[in-house]
């Protein structure tokens, strides 16, 4: 191929937003161009809320290079880790951090082991870390106790934690939140975002802090959180010990970033609600098929959350919402099929198109 004339070099977060991150000249920046994801204007969802007057936007970060906005902290973690003259990375994972955090090691020559509970996460989480090279190992047991086996194995330091308490997950991960502020020109009144580990809310949070601070939006959004009603260790105000959830992504009981996510609720005047599998499928089918965007079931929690406060006539008129759609549809092949969609076999002939283009 010929580079075009007006190409645009495509950078990744840390080079876009070098001046709000903790790199240095001597930061090895390892990158796969993630970020700048599209904030895509919703239509159908505002209609079906009947939310007048109020514009609600997908920050689709399903579209990242490994399908979810894990690698927006991932660059920042791994880039770090080689800077700090780490061999090794390792995580406990729901399966999105896992396929980053293999990815980005893969790119640098990092080792990287991934420990996931035993049966719980989503198939096209697990393909991924197996072909970008990570070491897996599936543990006979929930998320919480995995990453209770990743603390004890990292603390001598011969190992790097990139789970979210991996301060520089949350520095990459900030960097959404500018990204929103600048496709609109100022922050939203409301953020929903869905909440497993917490580390996501908390970030958003940060960043919409420091860009504001820094002269950059005039608004600060308020923060709404979302977890799935099986898994909502925030929302009841004590650990889940056995949390459920078809949105594997947040089926978590014991959030590590607990604290961060409920500053991040109460200086921005916002909330954390749960809702239930039923809305979140409700939320999952309805962008996909109402709206062309596919995100997994654990990014439809948060279209799932706006419903909610909606029909409770939350929303003031005349603002804006911004949602996270946290990852891919694709990730989850076994969830998406799970409908009993009629699949037609039919005959090569004209004749039995027509049938079923009839519906007989
Ligand atoms: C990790 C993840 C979440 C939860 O984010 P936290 O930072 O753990 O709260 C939600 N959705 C998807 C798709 C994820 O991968």
């Amino acid at each position: 191929m010929t580079a075009h004339k007006y190409a645009v070099k495509k950078i990744g977060i840390i080079e876009r937003y070098q001046e709000f991150l903790p790199v240095t000249d001597r930061t090895p920046i390892i990158s796969l161009n993630e970020g700048n994801t599209p904030l895509i204007l919703a239509e159908a969802l505002p209609l079906e809320l009947k939310l007048n007057n109020i514009r609600i936007y997908y920050k689709f970060e399903g579209l990242n290079p490994t399908g979810s906005f894990k690698d927006r902290g991932m660059t920042m973690a791994i880039s770090k880790a080689l800077e700090d003259h780490s061999k090794a990375v390792m995580c406990a994972s729901t399966g999105n951090t896992s396929a980053s955090a293999a990815a980005y090691a893969s790119r640098c020559g990092l080792k990287c082991f991934v420990l996931i509970p035993e049966g719980k996460i989503a198939k096209g989480k697990l393909i991924q870390a197996y072909r970008y090279g990570a070491k897996v190992i599936m543990v006979k047991g929930n998320f919480d106790q995995a990453l209770e086996l990743v603390k004890g194995m990292t603390q001598d330091g011969q190992i790097t934690l990139v789970n979210s308490i991996n301060p520089f997950r949350i520095e990459g991960q900030k960097t959404g939140a500018f990204e929103v502020v600048d496709d609109l020109g100022d922050a939203p009144h409301y953020h929903a975002i869905p909440v497993g580990n917490a580390g996501n809310i908390t970030a958003y949070w940060k960043g919409y802090q420091e860009y504001k601070r820094a002269g950059r939006s005039e608004v600060l959004p308020k923060m709404l959180g979302f977890q799935a009603a099986g898994a909502a260790p925030i929302v009841l105000g004590r650990p889940v010990e056995k949390p459920e959830t078809i949105a594997t992504a947040i089926r978590i009981g014991n959030p590590a970033s607990w604290k961060g996510a409920l500053s991040a609720r109460d200086e921005s005047g916002g909330l954390i609600d749960s809702v239930t599998d039923d809305e979140i499928s409700w939320a999952y089918r309805f962008i996909a098929e109402r709206e062309g965007v596919f995100a997994e079931p654990a990014s439809a929690a948060a279209v799932a959350g706006v419903r909610k406060l909606a029909k409770k006539g939350f929303f003031l008129e005349n603002t804006r919402i911004v949602i996270t759609l946290t990852g891919s549809g694709l990730k989850d092949p076994d969830y998406a099929l799970s409908f009993d969609d009629k699949i037609h076999t039919i005959e090569p002939t004209l004749d039995a198109v027509k049938r079923a283009v009839a519906g007989k």
